[in-house]
């Protein structure tokens, strides 16, 4: 099942990037494969999550997802355009990158392994390209009007992922 291409219903981005907003795919599509963290390939699972909910792409710039025994972050949305959140302020998301860990981290502690493909092949390089300061990055419940948002999840430890931002930094 693919995704069809629709750039015409997507927002272009007009601002530099100032943020970097970190989250879970279990808050956004309801198909199991999106809960589950295992060696299973659980992109399909999303794809029919954009199709239910006649979305034009799905809703995050990077998905991290589990190939056999590895994570690798893969584009899901182009970074010239914008994603769509209702919850979070205008002024951030204008300038926001999603970027999203393929799984529900309510239910499971993210393993280290996860942490570090974040921090090293993600979060670093737009840390880089974009002048930003670690504190840029954010977790989606730090940015939300939604009072009980776990999102990326209860288990989702920010104090983890700085340090290993910081053992990454580029120089
Ligand atoms: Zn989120």
């Amino acid at each position: 099942m693919k995704i069809k291409l629709r750039p015409s219903r997507l927002k272009v981005r007009r601002q530099s990037v100032k943020w970097i907003i970190v989250h879970h795919t279990a808050e956004m599509y309801k198909q199991p494969e999106t809960k589950i963290d295992n060696s299973k390939f659980q992109m399909p699972g999303l794809v029919a999550g954009v199709h239910i909910q006649k979305q034009a792409d799905i809703n995050y710039h990077y998905v991290i997802d589990k190939i056999k025994e590895d994570y690798y972050p893969i584009v899901t949305r182009p970074i010239a355009y914008l994603c769509d959140w209702d919850d979070i302020d205008k002024n951030i998301n204008n300038r926001a990158v999603h970027v999203a860990v393929l799984g529900s981290y309510d239910l499971k502690i993210p393993v280290t392994r996860l942490y570090e493909i974040l921090a090293f092949r993600l979060l670093n390089p737009m840390l880089k390209l974009f002048t930003l300061a670690p504190n840029k990055i954010k977790l989606h419940r730090d940015v939300s009007d939604i009072e009980d948002l776990t999102c990326p999840g209860d288990f989702f430890n920010e104090g983890k992922m700085i340090t290993l931002v910081r053992r990454f930094v580029i120089k």
